[in-house]
């Protein structure tokens, strides 16, 4: 059975590189027919951030990606899933790489490491690192003697556990998405697998949770490749090699002109989100909007998240979570970073949107004109809502966008008033405002005759004085259909308006 898994750790917001993890795990676990976990990697406790556990749960809510297993699911038999509820069972595993000899006390202080990383540099060593060679310089537990080490501990002195990487070992793991990674072991330094303070760092803990949750394909993050040899090796040393999950690394999100790692930052400078939902973060207060509260639907984002680093292999580009569960494959995932594209997001939503439901979208603007203090009817929403959904990107613009279904305009648009604003045009709006007001069945279809009947009549084109017509009702020089949005407004405000400008 496949199992992946999700493991965030609670540090801050939920990144858009994240929720695609996420996403790739899910499509993955459906396609096979597997689970999809959820753990919470939140040993390292200076980082951990309130509020940032319930923040994920909420995203990945909102994308409709459910986890089976693990946090935010009932059950589950590999439990808990958070790892510092874990301290025990990772204790356990140190103990046996130390008796074993793949793991080892080291006692340096933080000023000495410093001291040593100095050394290495001025002997302009290109990767200055805890390692074969140079752990027989510092102080740990195959330098020491056992009584040192005994005296050590015993007077309570801070040490870590180290792993005890060969000095000449080829470190071997085929990617799904990179093929075969070969790395040296003399480049792998001797990691922190417990520190100080007794929780294990973060390699420990997801190699062994990996493990005991039976975990078979570890899908996640390119910045994580660096780390896998390192996991590999400790795969062997704990004696599961033959278990050992398959790794897939997927390519990073570059910003939008493909130069370097998309970052919060220049998305906040931009303007655009990169964080699912809104995020106030408490440690600076700093916030930034989330794709949700800017008006992006959950099927945009699943849409536009499978697409970076995911492709079907050909030019389509709909698919709904449904439809993505059936294709999605690992095989079809790029190596090549992928470029963040916010405008291709804005595209994927105003699909999403136009073919939302009716009711779905009347609802969106009976939500936005309340938020805009507007009055509206559901009977006027749906009509706005029809006349609009192709006119805005983002529900949470059909009141501002709308605006002229519900106030009078204060202004004319310019351009149309200097080219188009004539006497002619004053009195064809003024005799149109008579027909219109004596048409009994205010349908858009009536309205219109009773327009042509005028241009009829004074033997003038359609098309002649109808941006006046539209800039004396909404004030712009464009919109949705006129006579629709003359038959949403109501009889009387429209006459009022034309009144108003026309005299
Ligand atoms: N806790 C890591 C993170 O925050 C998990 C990386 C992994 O999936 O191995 O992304």
């Amino acid at each position: 059975e496949v199992r992946v898994r999700f493991a965030p750790s609670p540090t801050g917001a939920l990144h858009i590189g994240g929720v695609r993890t996420a996403l790739f795990n899910y499509l993955f676990a459906r396609k096979h027919g597997g689970k999809f976990l959820l753990r919470l990697e939140d040993t390292d406790q200076s980082r951990f951030v309130e509020g940032a556990e319930a923040y994920i749960l909420e995203a990945l809510n909102w994308m409709g990606i459910q986890v089976d297993e693990g946090v935010g699911a009932e059950g589950g038999e590999c439990g808990p899933y958070v790892q510092s509820q874990r301290k025990d069972i990772y204790q356990k595993y140190v103990q046996q790489l130390i008796d074993e000899d793949k793991a080892y006390y080291a006692f340096d202080t933080p000023e000495e490491l410093d001291a040593m990383r100095e050394r290495l540099m001025e002997a302009k060593v290109a990767q200055p690192q805890y390692n074969s060679i140079t752990r027989m310089q510092m102080k740990n537990s195959l330098t020491l003697s056992a009584e040192e080490v005994k005296t050590k501990m015993d007077a309570g002195e801070p040490y870590v556990v180290r792993l005890k990487v060969p000095r000449k070992e080829e470190i071997r793991l085929n990617d799904m998405v990179r093929g075969w990674v070969k790395v040296m072991s003399i480049d792998v330094d001797d990691k922190v697998l417990l520190k100080s303070d007794g929780m294990p760092t973060y390699h420990l803990a997801n190699v062994v949770d990996d493990h005991l949750m039976g975990i078979t394909h570890v899908i996640r993050g390119e910045e994580w490749l660096p780390s896998a040899p390192c996991h590999v090796l400790l795969y062997d040393f704990l004696g599961w090699e033959d278990s050992m999950p398959q790794f897939a690394h997927l390519p990073l999100i570059l910003k939008p002109d493909g130069n370097g790692k998309l970052s919060k930052r220049d998305a906040d400078k931009k303007g655009y989100p990169v964080f699912p939902l809104d995020w106030n973060d408490p440690r600076t207060g700093e916030f930034s909007i989330g794709f949700r509260e800017q008006g992006y639907l959950p099927e945009t984002m699943v849409n536009f998240l499978a697409m970076l680093g995911w492709s079907p292999g050909n030019d389509e580009e709909m698919f709904t979570m449904e439809e993505l569960c059936e294709r999605f494959s690992i095989e079809r995932v790029g190596k090549a970073g992928t470029k963040f594209d916010i405008q291709k997001a804005q595209w994927y939503n105003q699909q999403y949107l136009k073919n939302r439901p009716e009711a779905d979208i009347t609802a969106f603007v009976l939500a936005d004109a309340q938020k805009a203090g507007y009055e509206c009817s559901e009977e006027k929403a749906r009509a706005i809502g029809q006349l609009m959904k192709e006119r805005v990107t983002y529900p949470t613009q059909f009141a501002s966008e709308g605006k002229y279904f519900f106030v009078a305009p204060e202004e004319y648009d310019d351009k149309v008033i200097r080219k188009k604003w004539t006497q002619e045009a004053v009195e064809v709006i003024g005799a149109f405002k008579n027909a219109m007001v004596a048409v009994e069945d205010f349908s858009a279809e009536n309205i219109k005759a009773a327009y042509i009947g005028v241009c009829e009549a004074r033997e003038i084109g359609m098309g002649k004085v109808m941006q006046s017509l539209r800039v004396s009702v909404t004030g712009q020089g464009g919109g949705a259909d006129l006579f629709e949005t003359i038959a949403t407004i109501g009889k009387e405000e429209v006459s009022n308006r034309i009144e108003a400008a026309i005299n």
